[in-house]
């Protein structure tokens, strides 16, 4: 049994982590991805991708997160992904928060028993794409209180993901920091790979998310592992703090390296799906790349964890 994430990222392997809910059980009917309804993809839209199927249909999820584990996940992540409460409200949900939270983490911790950790996911509240810096205030308290939820339902950790502005980033890690709750951070690069939303370089995200207090650093979401490599190596090479990477399984491209901004985003997905085969090469590289975390987020089903769990093994016999 891990006892903490601190042990697992000392371990001197690279921790398996677990691959995306939303989009995998969007894909499984679910989920309400918002396409025909909105604009989706341009980080403005209203309740799409939410995680009312913590509630709804907890036996879908219940199910998912059996899969990661057998497929050799050392920490299952709690579907709070968008689970602030003014997101939630969009999508009709504002006054379940509390029990949406709370239920994510119960479920995860269902499953998880003694074989894995569980880790709270806080992700982008979506207000500075909608409104802009101005909201930093109301951000602040919507963060606070999903961490408060997230601490008082028992997570070990926090996973802050999928943040395109630093500025929000480093507001999560300072909520998260008042908590007293280890956190991981990582970044997500849109529309350019070398700037996040609000100007900054991989390499400054780094330095600001460690003195932020992070427990490790790095990036998940909007690209494949190919093209996430090399912000990665810079990540690495400006913090003394372990990388965590946990790619998208969708292939972008040299001018759009994010899927989301992609004309197959959110209904042509299964026609830039990467094959699981590039995951188990990241798996075998991870170790020598220096990445201390791997897991997969959107695309990455469990079928994507076992071959990311291969290339871990393969490179640990070499
Ligand atoms: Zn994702």
């Amino acid at each position: 049994m891990p006892k903490s994430i601190e042990m697992l990222l000392n371990a001197g392997t690279p921790v398996l982590g677990d691959g995306g809910y939303l989009l995998e059980l969007e894909r499984r009917g679910y989920v309400d991805s918002g396409s025909g309804r909105e604009k989706v993809g341009t980080g403005k839209g209203s309740g799409q991708f939410t995680p009312e199927v913590v509630v709804e249909n907890p036996d879908a999820l219940r199910e998912l997160h059996r899969e990661f584990l057998a497929a050799g996940s050392q920490v299952l992540q709690a579907l709070t992904f968008f689970g602030t409460r003014e997101k939630l409200t969009r999508s009709g949900y504002g006054s379940r928060t509390e029990d949406i939270n709370r239920h994510a983490v119960k479920l995860a911790r269902e499953v998880a028993g003694d074989s894995a950790l569980v880790a709270g996911s806080v992700s982008r509240t979506q207000l500075f794409e909608r409104v802009g810096r101005g909201s930093a205030d109301h951000v602040r308290d919507l963060l606070q209180e999903q961490i408060r939820l997230l601490k008082d339902a028992g997570v070990d950790f926090l996973i802050a993901e999928t943040f395109f502005h630093l500025e929000e980033m480093l507001i999560a890690l300072d909520c998260a920091a008042s908590a007293g709750m280890p956190t991981l951070a990582t970044m997500s690069f849109r529309p350019t790979l070398s700037q996040c939303t609000d100007g900054h370089t991989p390499t400054e995200c780094a330095k600001a998310m460690s003195e932020a207090g992070a427990l490790a650093v790095g990036a998940n979401c909007e690209q494949e592992p190919a093209r996430m490599l090399p912000l990665l190596r810079a990540m690495r090479d400006a913090s003394r703090k372990p990388v965590i990477a946990q790619p998208a399984a969708f292939q972008t491209t040299e001018t759009t390296p994010c899927f989301t901004r992609l004309p197959q985003f959110p209904d042509g997905m299964e026609t830039i799906q990467v094959a699981r085969a590039e995951f188990e090469k990241f798996g075998e590289a991870a170790l020598a790349e220096g990445i201390t975390y791997v897991g997969g987020c959107c695309g990455c089903n469990a079928a994507y964890i076992r071959a990311l769990r291969a290339g871990l093994a393969r490179a640990e016999r070499n």
